[in-house]
């Protein structure tokens, strides 16, 4: 595996519990299916389809979960991004659909790692906390709707004189408990679902970045040293996508997003920052989540970053926003600081669709994967049986194309991300 990238050193790499090495692709092979990418997209996918009794490749430039599935914030939260655009196009008509979409990654989840016993400190409860008198007004709608849902018992709305006692800071306004959301360790849950697609004849091949496509009714996908002919095609690159410049290009964009892990804390300061062990994420577009993990590290993220350029520092520019929230967090040692790309989309609906009938693509879920590329597993999987009714919710919604993308993207992102920042601060 001589050009692949490792993963990265985060916490997650750190605490990785399998040691699992696939190796490249080397010659020509068939498959049912080749999938291209082996983050939570690729693997949700490839396992899917392993269930379902198809030959399937998968092919990852590096290692498996070396991209944002491995080092995000392993926040497991609903919905996804983009609902309200999602919801304006097609009104009432995937009403159902789309509130069901929302929690299928979760099911999925649970489902994977009962079946194939995943150790991924999976753990249920997550709270939304308000930092302005609109985002409460928010928390209200969101909990009345999903109470609609019948969701009610999973739900709490908690004042802010609760929130010191729940969080350790008086920073917020209120919150909203869903107890149907959770965390987890996202390189081990991808890590462990890849396992469990090898078990079932998937064949994962590490260090095999993709090179191009040949269209056809058989397409054929040549990689470093190896090609697949394949009767479908998934690409499921995400925000490290490069392929495919003529059907997809200027429609997503990488943005960077940080996060470090902490020394252990006490149990104490466990008790005094976070007695439930919730994940917590603030509401604005321009986000701060945090989370404790298995082992009580603080594990904080958030500072996106649109231009395509790294921090200098990413502990020096994510240290001062922790504080800013724990003050009495100041002396704790930075174990580990991160960072991974998010696939943006402009109107921020996942782009799901297909190139030429037998290329089909998953990505852009804007900061809010971990659910969603388990969800548009099943649809990408579903696709390659000929059902398209739930891709088609999303490939029906029109996306915006950003001109000369490649080129100027970044920039354009970084500008409607200055917009996002301003908002914020009103
Ligand atoms: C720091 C950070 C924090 C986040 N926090 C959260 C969170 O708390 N909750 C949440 O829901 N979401 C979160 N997200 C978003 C979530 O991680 C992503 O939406 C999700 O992981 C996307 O999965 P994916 O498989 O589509 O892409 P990725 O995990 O990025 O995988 C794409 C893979 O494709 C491979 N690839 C690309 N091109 C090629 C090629 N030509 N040949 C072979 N392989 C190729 C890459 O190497 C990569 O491994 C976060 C993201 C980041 C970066």
């Amino acid at each position: 595996m001589t050009s692949a990238e490792q993963h990265c050193p985060s916490y997650y790499a750190a605490t990785c519990n399998d040691d699992a090495v696939y190796p490249p692709l080397r010659g020509d092979h068939r498959a049912d299916v080749c999938v291209i990418g082996a983050g939570f997209t690729g693997i949700a996918t490839a396992l899917t389809l392993a269930e379902r009794g198809y030959k399937v490749i998968v092919l990852e430039q590096n290692r498996v979960s070396w991209g944002a599935s491995g080092r995000n914030g392993g926040q497991m939260i609903g919905g996804m991004s983009g609902e309200a655009t999602l919801r304006k196009t097609w009104g009432d008509t995937h009403a159902d659909l789309l509130f069901d979409l929302g929690y299928r990654g979760h099911d999925i989840i649970a489902e994977r790692v009962k079946k194939y016993a995943i150790d991924c400190d999976l753990k249920y409860g997550y709270m939304d906390v308000a930092l302005k008198q609109r985002q409460l007004d928010d928390q209200q709608a969101w909990y009345e709707s999903l109470c609609a849902r019948g969701m009610e018992d999973q739900l709490r709305l908690v004042p802010a004189r609760e929130l010191p006692q729940l969080l350790g800071t008086d920073k917020y306004l209120g919150g909203l408990i869903n107890n149907r959301n959770g965390h987890l360790h996202p390189l081990n849950l991808c890590l462990g679902e890849a396992r469990a697609a090898a078990a079932l004849g998937v064949a994962i091949h590490e260090g095999s970045k993709v090179t191009g496509i040949t269209y056809g009714a058989l397409p054929v996908v040549t990689a470093e040293q190896g090609r697949v002919t394949a009767d479908f095609v998934v690409l499921a690159g995400n925000a490290y996508q490069h392929l495919e410049q003529k059907a997809l290009s200027g429609q997503v964009f990488p943005a960077g997003s940080y996060i470090l892990a902490t020394e252990p804390l006490s149990e104490a300061e466990v008790k005094e920052i976070n007695p439930l062990d919730l994940a917590v994420c603030d509401q604005n577009e321009v986000l701060d989540y945090f989370r404790l993990s298995a082992d009580r590290r603080m594990l904080f993220g958030g500072r996106c970053n649109y231009s395509g350029r790294e921090p200098r520092s990413i502990e020096g520019s994510m240290v001062p926003r922790l504080r800013k929230i724990y003050p009495q967090l100041a002396s704790k040692r930075v174990d580990y600081a991160w960072g991974g790309k998010i696939g943006i989309v402009v109107n921020r609906v996942p782009l799901l669709g297909r190139i030429g009938g037998n290329v089909f693509y998953s990505m852009g879920y804007s900061g809010h994967g971990v659910n969603m590329t388990h969800a548009c597993g099943e649809i990408m999987a579903d696709a390659v049986a000929g059902t398209f009714e739930r891709m088609d919710v999303f490939a029906g919604v029109p996306h915006r194309k950003i001109p000369f993308g490649q080129k100027f993207g970044g920039q354009m992102v970084a500008l409607g991300m200055l917009y996002y920042r301003l908002r914020d601060m009103l």
